[in-house]
């Protein structure tokens, strides 16, 4: 069966990056799979006679976004971490005891809250950002809402007191093997793994060689957190050369934050095809310095593929795409008084093709194009935000509030409708993922503290 969305104005984001005013996209809701776009009239004219047309009038219709590093698991623990925790606290203080307390229940729990938080914010894959404890339970979750994701489970062999979940280096090695071979042999196709580093400081020399080593065997992407914490504040620096002797300094590499970087390091990620995920709203939270560090403009404008991450319920705190868009497109013009910086339409790539890039998923999904997979979103423009509309990108980027989300699709199958997701029951989980956070919080011993007195009823007693 053929869906046609027409007469909305349509961002291809495609190697021409075609805007068509009046346009339409068909997909075969069977593949999944786009299979005209163009203006509206050319593609109804050319329809097969019981294809379905959707008046899309007053929308705009973009490729679903790509976040390429969130963190599922700390959705249940969102807001616990004091604002005013440093770089040295938040993980042993708080991270550590969350994740040593989550049980599978739990991370089901926090992925589906993910995934309708991701799809009503028009994002329709994801990739995990390597700190899932029962990796099935995501795949789960994924399978049954209908969104695309990129799995990664927590993998580490060494690393300070108190990190949960350390193991042997044989044992990270055969459960990434495991999860390599369970994703694609026991889930669909939107569901798919690449193995995940923790970080370097947490993984051994032989586990990184070996992990990439297995990630390159089965095909699959390796990717780490990298350059992420300041050496004043107890990280340390692998510059590219470093990264070239283990084995990681290649195509299949994705390179999560790479904050304290230099230009050598910049044109060796260019010239090996390393990708990198930009984190903005996860380093302006954490103190990462963007403003005296961050090379992401150099990083695009040398090549280097690089998407956009929504990091964690306790940085972002939010997974929602326009914000990062936004900053991405607006934090380095100020950080280097120049306007050229990162305009709005690099912005609408690093979210799009670019994050799909990241993810070795740039044949399938990042833009609107016949043959690839038919992720999209319609936003509706009634809203005061987005009029006029004189410039469809800048609305996008700029000023488009969440809530134009009306339609979302991934693979041919609509998620969202008229603004609601259709196979997530939000009535029924967000009082299970109340309860569920009580009981997690109660078995890690933590509690968010408030700086403010609660008074009344559900008062409680406070401390900051
Ligand atoms: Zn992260």
């Amino acid at each position: 069966m053929t869906t046609i969305l027409a007469h909305a104005l349509v961002l291809t984001v495609d190697d021409r990056r075609r805007v068509l005013p009046d346009g339409a996209v068909a997909f075969d809701e069977r593949s999944g799979r786009i299979t005209a776009v163009g203006p509206a009239d050319e593609v109804t004219a050319a329809a097969p006679s019981d294809a379905a047309i959707v008046d899309c009038t007053d929308r705009v219709i973009t490729p679903g976004f790509v976040d390429t590093h969130v963190h599922l698991g700390e959705q249940l623990g969102r807001g616990l971490v004091p604002d005013h925790a440093g770089p040295t606290e938040w993980l042993p203080d708080w991270l550590f005891h969350l994740y040593g307390a989550l049980e599978p229940d739990d991370e089901r729990t926090c992925a589906e809250l993910a995934v309708a938080e991701l799809l009503l914010t028009g994002t329709t894959t994801f990739c995990e950002a390597g700190t899932l404890l029962d990796w099935r339970a995501a795949a789960d979750v994924v399978e049954a809402t209908g969104i695309r994701g990129q799995l990664g489970r927590w993998t580490s062999d060494q690393g300070p007191d108190g990190l949960p979940r350390l193991e042997t280096t044989r044992a990270a090695l055969d459960a990434n093997e495991a999860m390599l071979d369970g994703c694609r042999d026991d889930y669909g196709d939107r569901v798919s793994a690449s193995v995940i580093l923790l970080g370097l400081g947490t993984a051994s020399e032989p586990l990184l060689r070996e992990a990439k080593e297995l990630a390159t065997d089965r095909g699959a992407g390796a990717a780490v957190m990298h350059a992420s914490v300041h050496p004043d504040h107890g990280g340390q620096l692998v510059p590219a050369e470093t990264l070239e002797e283990l084995g990681w300094l290649d195509g299949a590499t994705k390179l999560t934050h790479a904050v304290y970087v230099d230009m050598e390091d910049v044109e060796r990620f260019a010239e090996a095809g390393v990708r990198v995920a930009h984190c903005p709203t996860a380093a302006l939270r954490h103190v990462k310095g963007l403003h005296r560090y961050g090379l992401i403009p150099e990083m695009l404008e040398s090549g280097v593929p690089v998407g956009l991450g929504s990091d964690s319920a306790n940085g972002s705190n939010h997974f929602r795409m326009l914000q990062l868009m936004y900053l991405a497109a607006t934090l380095y013009k100020d950080f280097r008084m120049d306007q050229r910086m990162i305009p709005p339409e690099t912005a609408l790539e690093m979210a799009t093709r670019q994050g799909a890039a990241c993810l070795w998923l740039d044949d399938e999904i990042g833009s609107l194009e016949v043959g690839k997979r038919a992720d999209l979103v319609a936003w509706s423009t009634e809203h005061p935000e987005w009029r006029p509309l004189l410039h469809p990108v800048q609305n996008l980027v700029l000023n488009a509030p969440d809530r134009s989300v009306e339609s979302v699709w991934v693979n041919g199958q609509q998620l969202v409708e008229r603004g609601r997701l259709r196979t997530i029951d939000l009535d029924e989980l967000l009082p299970r993922a109340d309860a569920a956070a009580s009981g997690l919080l109660a078995r890690a011993d933590l509690r968010a503290p408030w700086s403010w007195p609660s008074e009344g009823p559900g008062a409680r007693g406070h401390h900051g």
